[in-house]
């Protein structure tokens, strides 16, 4: 039996020792660590990479989107209209930047929100929309992008899951003018440490963001606004770097894998991700589903097959949102997608042998569950 951990940032690291060393010794040498020339490179080459006019980094990728909120003079009793199938931090952001996050319910396919239920959850105070590119599979951005500009307020994107990916040929994050990323270890592209980053077209917001990741200072010593410390430091930048070149290749692994699981799971009792026509997804997750989710997750995990739940809790049910006042039943679709789905393991180190070997695991279990 080949046991198929969930992860394994240990291969991965592996496979980039000496570019990681050579990356390491540079900084190490260069006696600079915060907003240097690495990290100047690091968003000149993100920024390219994703077709925006600016990208600027930032320590995490919830700070990315506190940021951009607060760089588009989001206030106080402002509503930011976001999922509610998504990392907790994606909401966190909003509360921290001083707005209320109002949820959306999500298609029960993709697992975004749609233009239908972000049409619904508008309000007088509605000031943005954040919607996320959840998994690595793009929104469908354009129509929420006419709803915005109808009613003259920004969307930022979440694409902290979904660097590389596509939307009608064009890579999200700037497509709205500016959007989020996160380098957490495990997201396609990772830092080996915190990171993020926040890529905006519009130069104002870039020079706003800028001031904002760093006290707030327009000059050494002279702090202009009330900003706070989120700075990405050299050592990530020029690691990131090093990662930012392989991107493509760890991109279409995945996509590879993501379709060798459609191939070999499509008559296995268990219901797939379907890539949308807009859409060329990265695949930071394969989804799967399942009503028995819990039974199906066990007896993978008896075969040797690590498996996680992104997320097992919609988050008006979590206690840190209780204040919003929402409760079961608010957003029917998540809470039942929430029971349901199952992240299966898929990275770019992951080898054919593993990838069947979850395949063989899930044939053997998923139908019995029924
Ligand atoms: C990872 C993630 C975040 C937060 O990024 P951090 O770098 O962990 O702060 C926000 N939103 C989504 C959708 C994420 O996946």
């Amino acid at each position: 039996m080949t046991a198929v951990p969930f992860g394994d940032l240990k291969a991965h690291v592996r496979a980039l020792r000496p570019e990681i060393d050579a990356a390491v010794a540079r900084v190490l040498d260069s006696g600079w660590f915060i907003l240097g020339p690495e990290g100047e490179a690091f968003e000149r080459e993100l920024a390219a990479s994703l077709d925006a006019r600016h990208a600027v980094a930032v320590a995490n990728g919830t700070e990315a989107i506190q940021l951009a909120l607060e760089a588009l003079g989001l206030a106080a009793g402002d509503e930011v209209i976001t999922s509610p199938l998504t990392a907790a931090f994606t909401a966190l952001a909003v509360l921290r930047a001083g707005a209320r996050p109002v949820f959306a319910d999500v298609d029960p396919v993709t697992l975004n929100v749609t233009p239908e239920t972000v049409e619904r959850a508008l309000t007088p105070h509605t000031r943005a929309l954040l919607p996320v590119h959840l998994y690595g599979h793009p929104v469908d951005l354009d129509p929420l992008i006419e709803m915005a500009r109808r009613r003259g307020i920004p969307l930022v994107e979440d694409a902290c899951q979904a660097i590389g990916a596509r939307y009608k040929g064009r890579p999200v994050g700037a497509l709205s003018g500016i959007g989020a990323l996160s380098f957490y270890p495990t997201k396609n592209l990772g830092a080996l440490g915190d990171g993020g980053a926040v890529v905006v077209n519009d130069p104002e917001i870039a020079t706003r963001l800028r001031r904002l990741r760093n006290g707030g200072q327009s000059d050494r010593y002279r702090h202009e606004v009330a900003g706070i410390n989120s700075r990405l430091d050299e050592m990530q930048a020029a690691l990131l770097r090093v990662k930012l070149g392989h991107l493509s290749a760890w991109t279409d692994r995945r996509r590879a894998l993501a379709a060798r699981y459609e191939e070999g799971l499509r008559d296995a009792g268990v219901d797939l991700p379907v890539e949308q026509a807009y859409a060329r997804a990265v695949y930071h997750l394969y989804v799967i589903r399942h009503p028995r989710r819990d039974a199906l997750a066990a007896a993978l995990k008896e075969r040797g097959v690590g498996t996680l739940v992104h997320y097992p809790i919609p988050l008006h049910l979590q206690p840190a949102f209780a204040e919003l006042g929402k409760r079961r039943g608010d957003f029917p679709v998540a809470e039942k997608a929430a029971g349901e789905i199952l992240s299966i393991p898929l990275f770019p180190e992951m080898t054919d042998d593993q990838a069947e070997a979850v395949i063989r695991a899930i044939r053997e279990v998923a139908p019995g569950l029924r």
